[in-house]
């Protein structure tokens, strides 16, 4: 008997045309995410099979909670045998030192080569368990022990329980998004978010040096680094965007500022987007936490740009923000107090409804193409991979 884990697809069974891809993808990024752990990775169809040579599954269980794509993480006992005689005596082996009352037998059976039914073979084993364990009984509504017992081709599995995984899609099956990433709480959470939904994304993020700070700046790539434990890896661009802010503060009417400011966000990120073969943007806004995200404002931003703009939190309160961002560990590192360049430009009376005409009329005061073509020429990319050892909390 061989200790090994079995994986359970999540959602992508359902979608048949592509599930090759989605398997093919979670076996590259699992691969990814187990580099140092020496295991051998097999699929079929309705399964992946993970096995180790040192049979310890704790730390692999744990890295495997971070995959996308998965519905489920079972710790199983491997049996070189589809002989249901010699599965009796296995079984009876596992379930020696396990203390319980109540059980049940749930068996499933691809093997096409036994005469009996799934229902069948859990009777049988059932009725072995019963006469080697005088003090138990069956109980199939609400057992204290669950058999569970596969019987495929050329061997069988047992186990006990199981482990919920993540869900979502295997990163990477959607294509790639641009994260607009701040050193806040809410756009991490946009980030998971998208991942979750099969979205590989590389972040963005706009720092104005000497206004911001390089801590401000490190705890951006932190925060990239707890998302790189969803996404495989991140790549973050890094935008020095101080001219362009300084030509905005010093020419334009200072209720528009941020207005202004995110049609240059969004002009360059949909730049980056398209240089990096990405699909969409996706940010942290959401409808009404400030004045530049009610809707009039999100409309007059959103339209210097053709490329689709999701916004994963855009009907989320800010506590169930606050909740994701603490589940997926993000938390503690946005409320960091270091401020981020949009914090230390906001103006005392920011144009809740702005118009766009007089945006654009605003932005023929500074020659913003320039300075945009100037800030994507020069800009700094970031790798951040699971595969090193990177601190960057260390930096803060
Ligand atoms: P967060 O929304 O991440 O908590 P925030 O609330 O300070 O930070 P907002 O001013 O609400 O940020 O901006 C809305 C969204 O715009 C952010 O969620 C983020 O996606 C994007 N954004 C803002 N500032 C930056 C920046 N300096 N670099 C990259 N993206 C940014
Ligand atoms: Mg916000």
């Amino acid at each position: 008997m061989k200790k090994v884990i079995l994986i359970k697809y999540g959602e992508l069974t359902t979608k048949k045309d592509n599930i090759n891809l989605f398997i093919k993808t979670l076996k590259q990024n699992i691969t990814q995410k187990l580099f140092n752990k020496n295991v051998d990775i097999i699929h079929d169809k309705g399964r992946m099979f993970i096995e180790s040579s040192t049979e310890d599954y704790t730390e692999i269980i744990s890295l495997l909670q971070e995959v996308f794509g998965i519905h489920e993480i079972i710790l199983a006992f491997k049996l070189a045998t589809v002989d249901l005689e010699e599965i009796k005596t296995h079984v009876l082996e596992l379930i020696n030192d396990k203390n319980f009352a109540t059980f049940k037998v749930v068996t499933k059976r691809s093997n096409k080569n036994i005469n009996l039914t799934s229902v069948e073979i859990s009777s049988l084993i059932g009725a072995y368990i019963l006469k080697n364990k005088s003090s138990c009984q069956v109980d199939v509504h609400n057992p204290e022990l669950t058999l569970n017992l596969e019987i495929r081709n050329n061997e069988s599995y047992v186990y006990f329980t199981k482990v919920a995984g993540l869900g979502g899609y295997p990163v990477g099956t959607l294509g790639k998004g641009i994260l607009m990433l701040s050193g806040g709480i809410d756009s991490p959470v946009a980030g998971y978010m998208a991942i979750k939904r099969g979205v590989k994304i590389e972040a963005i993020y706009f720092e104005s040096p000497p206004h911001t700070s390089i801590e401000a700046k490190n705890k951006v790539i932190a925060l990239a680094k707890i998302l790189a434990k969803y996404n495989n890896d991140i790549k973050l661009h890094v935008i020095n965007f101080t001219e362009i802010q300084e030509a905005i503060y010093k020419n334009i009417p200072h209720n528009y500022l941020i207005t202004i400011m995110r049609r240059m966000m969004y002009r360059i990120s949909a730049i980056i987007a398209h240089n990096n073969n990405a699909k969409i943007l996706v940010n942290g806004e959401s409808i009404g936490q400030v004045a530049s995200q009610t809707l009039t404002s999100m409309k007059a931003i959103n339209e210097v740009i053709k490329i689709p703009v999701i916004r994963p939190v855009a009907c989320f309160d800010k506590l169930e923000i606050i909740d994701v961002a603490k589940k997926i560990g993000t938390y503690e590192t946005s409320i960091l107090p270091y401020e981020d360049c949009c914090t230390i430009f906001v103006p005392e009376h920011p144009v809740i409804n702005p118009e766009s005409h007089l945006c654009s009329e605003y932005e023929k005061l500074i020659p913003y193409e320039d300075m945009i073509y100037k800030a994507i020429k020069n800009h700094e990319v970031i790798k951040i991979t699971n595969t090193v050892e990177n601190n960057f909390e260390d930096l803060l």
